[in-house]
């Protein structure tokens, strides 16, 4: 039995804590999903820079160049979301929609970056000889813990609507105020 002078937050608030921990615990998930998919990236982009293919370089290729375009998108993207929770919360800001939004976004973000890597790859990508497949089951995890999509994508549209019956605007529910 805890006594009760060692209740931590008073009574009833278990689950508002657990809640809170959860907000920076996501945020930390963005931040390795950030720092996974730069690295598969970077994999990728030495790969096609030195792999040739019936007879050119892979790095010449228009498709392979709009594949490594979408990833740093989706990178540049999930860097931006990432610093303005950061901002919310060094601010003390109310960052839950935020970081609903980027939680399921940077999930798959990573999966996406990290899956092109090992297509750029080839069979290479698929065997044991790279980290890249490891990651990939790994990074997978990503769209359950924490809260599946499914149950982000229904707080986060809960919330748009009820932005727009509250204002009349879905913008403060996408990230529209800013700061
Ligand atoms: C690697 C790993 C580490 C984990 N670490 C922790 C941890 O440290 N602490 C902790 O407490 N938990 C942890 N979990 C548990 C994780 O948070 C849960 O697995 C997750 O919340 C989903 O719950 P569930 O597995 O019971 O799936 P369920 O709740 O049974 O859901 C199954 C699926 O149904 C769908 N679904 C569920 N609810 C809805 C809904 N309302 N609307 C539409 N679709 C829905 C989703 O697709 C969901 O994936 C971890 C899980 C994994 C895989």
């Amino acid at each position: 039995v805890v006594p009760a002078e060692n209740l931590l937050g008073g009574e009833g608030r278990g689950f508002d804590m657990g809640q809170h921990r959860l907000a920076y615990g996501r945020l930390r998930h963005g931040m390795h999903n950030v720092a996974m998919a730069q690295r598969a990236l970077d994999m990728a982009t030495a790969h096609v820079t030195s792999r040739e293919t019936f007879g050119k370089p892979l790095h010449e290729r228009q498709a392979v160049q709009f594949m490594l375009a979408e990833c740093a998108t989706q990178l540049y993207i999930s860097r931006l979301m990432l610093l303005h929770i950061a901002y919310k919360a060094e601010k003390g800001m109310d960052l839950r929609q935020e970081n609903s939004i980027a939680k399921v976004y940077l999930a798959h973000m990573v999966h996406h970056v990290v899956d092109t890597a090992i297509q750029l790859h080839g069979a290479l990508g698929y065997s044991q000889d790279t980290p890249l497949a490891r990651w990939y089951t790994h990074i997978r995890s990503q769209r359950l813990v924490d809260g599946p999509d499914e149950v982000h994508r229904w707080t986060v549209g809960r919330n748009v609507i009820k932005a727009f019956q509250a204002n009349g605007t879905t913008a403060s529910a996408a990230g529209g105020d800013l700061l």
